[in-house]
């Protein structure tokens, strides 16, 4: 999300005429986009943010905007006090006080020539322009904004406010445009894109939505996240199994696997309704590559109930894990009432051991992908190498003399690692 939103950024900045450099001493306005979701990334956000002051100092014209979660809704005098270099404050996807800013530093002018434009990209109906996309065939597209649920470990419903859809139209119109810039892929994005819809007039519902984007032309795969258990529906997952263009790759976290920690994390599901569903993905959904998330030392987690979740991951034997030590986040329910009681080093051991296990998992999964011949899209290129994904996401890397960027080809896979592969094209 953070990634899509800081494009968005991007485009809007190319809107008004600038340009993007690699060299922060160059730039005029230097957008700083943060994510809080544990204490590890805010402390990074707040060290880029101190390294910004030099330049600032060096250039008093540079315009320095802090954006996304460390900032949210709230009240951002604190903020103002403790980093008086900072010229604009933005929160989550939104752009709107930075181009204020810009319209104000240079009159009324530049802004006006772009203001039909500029409304439009507000309102959402305008895509990335074609430059930004240019370097990509793959696309972003936000369709929930925020989030109301309450996990008790999380910030986000704090930062990025409450849960928003965008209109079913929007979204359409946007990838519509995007399929005419040639985009091949588009992924949607939600904290919890599942629920996509529920907050809207007629309710329209995921699998709707995934139905009308099928019909686009030039789109060749779709793919969301991220899901909640309890919102994929029997009918989201015979979309999914039904519609070619839509990949079949979900990720739906499960955060643990003992059923006193899910619950303490008010996730709203037991760990066997979650082997449930997964079992059930694989049933419907021929081939489907799954990925998890978990947190380890979540405030009461003993050693038992630990091993209840290395005992699922054992089990279910997923395509990818995000795994992640817990820590403790300003205003959640956990920070309010359960206290940060599993030591660091035994969090940190936990953290190996899933590692570890998911290391091994993921490599014999990646084994089985050799000698077979997959559909790559390729995005990039990177050190001489075309860098592209399977339908089910495994990092596919390519050696070819010809230009591949964007296309979508059939490559044999003759080497697999633990996170990547290498194929030749067939
Ligand atoms: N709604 C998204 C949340 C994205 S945050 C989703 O369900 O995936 C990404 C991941 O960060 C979460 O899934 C969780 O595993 C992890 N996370 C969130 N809060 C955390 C915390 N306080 N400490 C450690 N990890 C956390």
């Amino acid at each position: 999300m953070n990634v899509s939103d800081s494009q968005r950024t991007a485009s809007a900045l190319e809107m008004l005429g600038y340009t993007s450099t690699d060299r922060a001493e160059e730039a005029d306005i230097i957008v700083l986009n943060t994510c809080v979701v544990r204490q590890s990334a805010e402390n990074r956000a707040v060290g880029r943010l101190y390294s910004l002051r030099k330049l600032k100092d060096k250039n008093p014209d540079l315009v320095i905007n802090l954006m996304g979660c460390l900032v949210g809704y709230k009240d951002n005098q604190p903020l103002k006090d403790q980093f008086p270099f900072v010229d604009v404050f933005s929160p989550p996807s939104d752009p709107t006080p930075l181009l204020k800013h810009i319209q104000k530093q240079n009159g009324k002018e530049i802004f006006n020539q772009h203001k039909l434009k500029m409304n439009a990209y507000l309102d959402g109906e305008l895509p990335l322009p074609e430059n930004e996309v240019g370097k990509t065939f793959s696309a972003y597209i936000p369709i929930v904004y925020g989030c109301s649920f309450a996990c008790t470990y999380c910030i986000i419903p704090y930062r990025r406010g409450a849960e928003q859809s965008r209109p079913m139209e929007h979204i359409l119109s946007e990838a519509n445009a995007l399929a005419d810039q040639g985009v091949r892929e588009i992924t949607l994005l939600g904290q919890i894109v599942d629920r996509y819809g529920l907050d809207l007039p007629g309710k329209p519902t995921l699998p709707q939505l995934l139905n009308k984007l099928h019909q686009i032309k030039g789109l060749d795969r779709i793919r969301f996240l991220t899901s909640h258990p309890n919102w994929m529906t029997p009918e989201l997952i015979d979309t999914v199994a039904s519609l070619p263009k839509v990949c079949e790759y979900i990720e739906v976290p499960a955060q643990a696997g003992d059923n006193e920690v899910l619950k303490r994390m008010k996730r709203g599901y037991t760990s066997e309704e979650y082997r449930e569903l997964i079992y059930l993905l694989r049933e419907k959904i021929e081939g489907v590559s799954i990925a998890t998330d978990i947190i380890v030392g979540f405030p009461g987690e003993t050693e038992e109930q630990f091993m209840n979740t290395y005992k699922l991951m054992e089990d279910l034997q997923m395509d990818v894990a995000h795994l992640a030590r817990y820590s403790t986040r300003p205003g959640t329910v956990a920070a309010r009432g359960l206290p940060d009681d599993v030591p660091e080093q035994e969090k940190m051991k936990r953290f190996r051991m899933l590692e570890e296990l998911q290391a091994g998992i993921s490599s014999r999964i990646h084994q089985s992908y050799r000698d077979r011949v997959v559909e790559v899209l390729i995005n990039e290129r990177h050190k001489k190498q075309w860098k592209g994904r399977t339908r089910t996401n495994k990092l596919v890397f390519i050696n070819s003399d010809q230009n591949l960027l964007g296309k979508i080809i059939s490559a044999r896979i003759n080497w697999t690692g633990a996170w990547s592969m290498r194929g030749e094209i067939v």
